[in-house]
């Protein structure tokens, strides 16, 4: 019998052998169970070979092959290799990381889905006349005129018109007269005209046409409104001809269903499927198999969705390529954005990073060659301009509420003319703060080095970094005043200002307190599209890349936060931030306007941001990070510990440097504590290290991560961060 070498999903970076459970020959990427312990555990099949790591009598037999899984393919198996490579993470934990949870359980598949299905006409089914279904079969003749009156049908549905339809959709089905796909979601647009194309766009595709069959990275660098979304729709045309797959990621599962309505409506006769955290794992087993088996030719997502098995991947999109939500933060701390990259290569296909504010590390790629750049820099909507941005100084005007005179103004205007108008700032909650007058006591995390947000609507405080909540104190647990007071404002805050201030205005406020149900994002969209709000509220959420054709104020409070912040990645997301949220209006005809209150107005960043200059800033914040030896002149990992004390983690940080032999071009930076220096009940510290040449720090990782692995540290717990966004 033939020698598996098995990856687990264990914290250890090795393989495991067996003897292989029956004498028919496996194939490498299957799914098998093996004993492991005192339990069964599912792993894959990496290796196959006659001989042994272990002596034969210790070697365990695995206990069954899963052959009604298919295997995983070798190009994925690659990929996977290549993030355990790089981002120094067992094997074993990348693969279970990428694949379905269905998959890693040992519980048998279900046999049959229980996903509901929708049948839809396919051309064929089109072309098959009604006529040519004798009278007498009139069930037969009812479905079908169903199906050419609506183009689908579900089963139920299908039960409904007749008990002997469902026996019939089978018969179709074997015809090929209509096709069994899942259900889709219930926003959808209809379909829009075709668009002239701007000539920027005609110059992006042709670009990109011409070298469609070979591994590029574009750079879709478009203002906000620029039309980089018909880019797309025409590059994956092309493709779809070729009857190549189309790898779709984005950011946050809020800007799916706008992306995926959007594609369905171009492209009605494509299997398309959407893979995001929400999905029921059956849901996420059945998209992944019929990505898979080639049957879904457009596959949308966000970052995990990098890891699908696609055997006929023609390109890949990575829409607002600049968002840090394509980093996973824990466990594989994997950028999408460039494991994307490296899957595009290795497939010879090219990827396209779309966006109004790149990445620095993208952008300089971009400016010095090593990718492709495409710039589109005038808004696609005839006459649609960019909004005018103006600055209100709070150091000399009054606040309402948070509120300024001329915003108060501009949203009274906005609403006498009966367009939208959206408040952004980045906090959820009611006031970021609980204070006590007369002691000055904060209501902060026991388990956290933050301050507990006040949450009025539910009446508690609650951290925003561990979950952690508690009543509202009815006075202050070190004084005992009652003269408690909520500081600073939120969400919840400036919507009751709102609405005290336009009594008769339909606010809507959206952060992630009130979109965390599936169905939220949906009617949030819808109601914003049919005009059923006038002001919104919102975070971030509300910023990135969606199309609302009439909003044309947008206000922007309490933006100063990260101006003077230690994070050297701060401003750049600022940057990108204020020229995401001010993208946002002004995208049809109606001109858009944008205010922000801050205390700095001179600031680069305000100026640059006013005359919408990315490349200006771009340029500035490049400089800086040449001067300081930070990305995208440097590459940086983290080595991060967490332990019950700090000095725990300190000291495991100061062995780590122990072992560090003098190595040429790594800079080794001192232990120092974390931003969050202490986060759900654990102390944390991290060291940097950098270097200007990305081998020599790849190198020098595996090296550590070896010595690393073998330090005694049963009070710590520590993971190293490959491109780090987050300190
Ligand atoms: P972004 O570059 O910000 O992603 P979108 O792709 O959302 O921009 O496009 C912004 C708006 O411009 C959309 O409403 C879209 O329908 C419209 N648009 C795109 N291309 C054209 C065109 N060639 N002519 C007219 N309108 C267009
Ligand atoms: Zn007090
Ligand atoms: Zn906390």
């Amino acid at each position: 019998m033939a020698i598996i070498r098995v990856a687990l999903d264990v914290p250890i970076d090795s393989l495991f052998d067996y003897i292989a459970p029956d004498a028919t020959p496996p194939d490498v990427g299957s799914f098998v169970r093996v004993p492991f312990g005192k339990k069964f555990m599912i792993g894959i099949i990496m290796t196959i070979s006659d001989d042994a790591h272990v002596p034969h009598d210790k070697l365990k037999q695995a206990e069954d092959i899963l052959r009604n899984i298919p295997p995983i393919p070798p190009t994925l198996i690659e990929l996977f290799e290549f993030c355990s490579r790089y981002y120094h993470y067992p094997i074993g934990m990348v693969i279970m990381n990428g694949v379905p949870t269905r998959l890693r359980s040992i519980k048998p598949l279900p046999q049959r889905s229980i996903t509901p299905f929708l049948f839809r006409l396919t051309e064929t089914g089109h072309a098959i006349a009604l006529s040519s279904i004798p009278g007498r079969n009139k069930t037969k003749h009812h479905l079908l005129a169903h199906l050419k009156e609506v183009g689908n049908i579900t089963s139920k549905e299908a039960k409904q018109l007749s008990p002997r339809a469902p026996k019939l959709l089978q018969e179709f089905l074997v015809q090929g007269w209509i096709e069994k796909i899942l259900m889709e979601p219930e926003f959808t647009l209809n379909a829009p005209p075709i668009l002239q194309l701007t000539t920027e766009q005609i110059t992006a595709i042709n670009a990109i046409q011409a070298e469609i069959g070979l591994f590029n990275t574009w750079l879709l660098h478009g203002i906000t409104g620029s039309g980089k979304t018909e880019v797309y729709l025409q590059v994956t045309s092309m493709l779809l001809k070729q009857k190549r797959q189309i790898l779709i990621l984005v950011p946050e599962i809020n800007l799916t269903p706008q992306l995926e309505a959007i594609f369905r409506s171009r492209f009605p006769a494509t299997r398309l499927i959407s893979l995001h955290s929400k999905l029921n794992p059956t849901e996420r087993i059945n998209g992944w198999l019929q990505a898979q088996r080639g049957e879904a030719s457009i596959v949308l997502g966000t970052r995990l969705t990098i890891f699908t098995p696609l055997p006929r991947l023609g390109l890949i999109i990575v829409d607002e390529e600049h968002d840090h939500s394509f980093k996973q933060q824990d466990g594989l701390r994997y950028s999408a954005r460039d494991v994307a990259i490296f899957r595009a290569k290795q497939a010879n296909i090219p990827i396209l990073l779309g966006s109004a504010t790149p990445s620095l590390e993208s952008y300089y790629n971009a400016i010095t060659g090593r990718y492709r750049w495409i710039h589109l820099r005038t808004r696609a909507v005839k006459n649609a301009t960019l909004p005018v941005i103006r600055y209100v100084n709070t150091r000399s005007v009054q606040l309402k509420e948070g509120l300024s005179e001329p915003l108060l103004v501009a949203l009274e205007k906005t609403l006498t003319q009966k367009q939208q108008s959206m408040v952004f700032i980045n906090r959820r909650g009611y006031a970021p703060v609980l204070l006590c007058k007369s002691c000055t006591w904060l209501a902060t995390c026991s388990r956290c080095s933050s301050r507990l947000v006040v949450h009025l609507t539910q009446k508690n405080l609650r951290c925003h970094y561990c979950g952690h909540t508690e009543q509202l104190p009815q006075a202050c647990p070190q004084c005992g005043d009652q003269d408690l007071m909520p500081f600073g404002h939120g969400t919840q805050r400036i919507e009751a200002a709102l609405a005290k201030f336009f009594p008769h205005a339909r606010i809507l406020r959206v952060d992630r307190d009130n979109t965390r149900r599936k169905e939220a994002w949906q009617f949030i969209l819808s109601a914003i599209h049919e005009q059923q709000v006038d002001i919104l509220v919102g975070t971030q959420l509300l910023a990135k890349g969606h199309d609302f054709p009439n909003l044309s104020l947008v206000g922007v409070l309490n933006a100063d936060t990260s101006l003077y912040s230690i994070d050297f990645r701060a401003e750049e997301r600022l940057f990108a931030q204020l020229i995401q949220v001010a993208g946002r209006a002004g995208r049809a005809e109606t001109a858009g306007e944008v205010l922000i209150q801050t205390e700095f107005p001179d600031h680069p960043l305000y100026n640059a941001l006013k005359h919408h200059n990315y490349d200006a800033y771009a340029q500035i914040l490049l400089k800086e990070r040449e001067i300081t030896h930070f990305p995208p002149y440097t590459y940086q990992a983290l080595l991060n510990a967490e332990a019950p004390q700090i000095a725990t983690a300190l000291n495991f940080l100061t062995m780590a440097i122990a072992l560090i032999e003098p190595t040429e071009q790594i800079e080794i930076f001192d232990p120092v504590p974390a931003q969050m220096a202490r986060l759900k009940g654990l102390e944390r510290a991290h060291l940097l290290v950098q270097s200007c040449s990305r081998k020599k720090l790849q190198l020098f990782l595996s090296d550590w991560y070896i010595k690393l692995s073998k330090i005694p540290h049963r009070k710590v717990r520590w993971t190293l961060d490959v491109d780090p966004l987050e300190f």
